[in-house]
């Protein structure tokens, strides 16, 4: 199993054992005297990767692009061990949410940005170590493919798929096969692991971007 990045922890925290951070409380998990907060990997396709021991690469401190940031669930865990961190999602609600999880946090940045229009938030964002992807959306690997610009050359890709988004009836396996070859026009994938028992139909993707 990889070692956790620093910063996270496998701990009791109230009646829950498992994976933990350490910060303010974002969205109602359970959290403890010293500060810190159960991360679930039912809730989260990043702490699932983790979890089912993908090796992420990540070792804490890195900077971080993270696309489909939704309320600020996972990316609140990620700000708590990574540097800066910069969570781009295009629905203005769930943003509302998210600027309320980043005002404890100074180093997350919501942007309220479009992931398949990076020219729209290129003057904003510096080049990142990790880009995290959690779009679920038809697309997954152009996404992908057209955020790869900000990552440094030995920087890592982590990727979760959602079969669904991209074809309900088709069989997940096959949808996954179809988006890592497109991915592959971009970034070398090093690891591939189904998200189960944590998430239905996922697949959580390693990858770094190709020479
Ligand atoms: N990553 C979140 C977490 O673990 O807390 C959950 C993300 S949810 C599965 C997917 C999110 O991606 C939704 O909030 C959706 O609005 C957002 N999304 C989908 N397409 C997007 C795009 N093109 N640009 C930005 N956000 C997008």
């Amino acid at each position: 199993m990889p070692d956790l990045p620093d910063g996270v922890e496998r701990r009791d925290v109230g009646s829950e054992t498992g994976l933990a951070t350490q910060g303010p409380p974002a969205y109602g998990e359970p959290t403890d005297g010293a500060g810190w907060r159960h991360w679930n990997p039912r809730r989260s396709k990043l702490g699932a990767m983790l979890e089912t021991g993908m090796d992420t690469g990540l070792a804490g401190g890195e900077t971080v692009l993270y696309l489909g940031a939704a309320a600020g669930t996972t990316v609140s865990h990620v700000a708590d061990f990574a540097g800066p961190t910069y969570a781009v999602e295009f629905a203005p609600r769930p943003v509302r949410d998210l600027l309320g999880v980043a005002e404890d946090r100074d180093r997350l940045f919501p942007l309220l940005k479009d992931a398949r229009k990076p020219e729209t938030y290129a003057h904003v964002v510096e080049p990142v170590d990790v880009v995290v992807q959690d779009v679920a959306t038809r697309g997954q690997a152009e996404v992908a493919l057209a955020n790869r610009e900000f990552l440094h050359d030995d920087g890592r890709l982590l990727m979760a798929v959602k079969a669904r988004s991209e074809d309900v009836t088709a069989d997940p396996e096959a949808v996954f096969d179809e988006v890592v070859e497109t991915l592959s026009e971009g970034y070398e994938v090093l690891e591939r692991e189904r998200l189960e028992p944590y998430h239905a139909d996922h697949l959580g993707v390693v990858a770094r971007p190709r020479r």
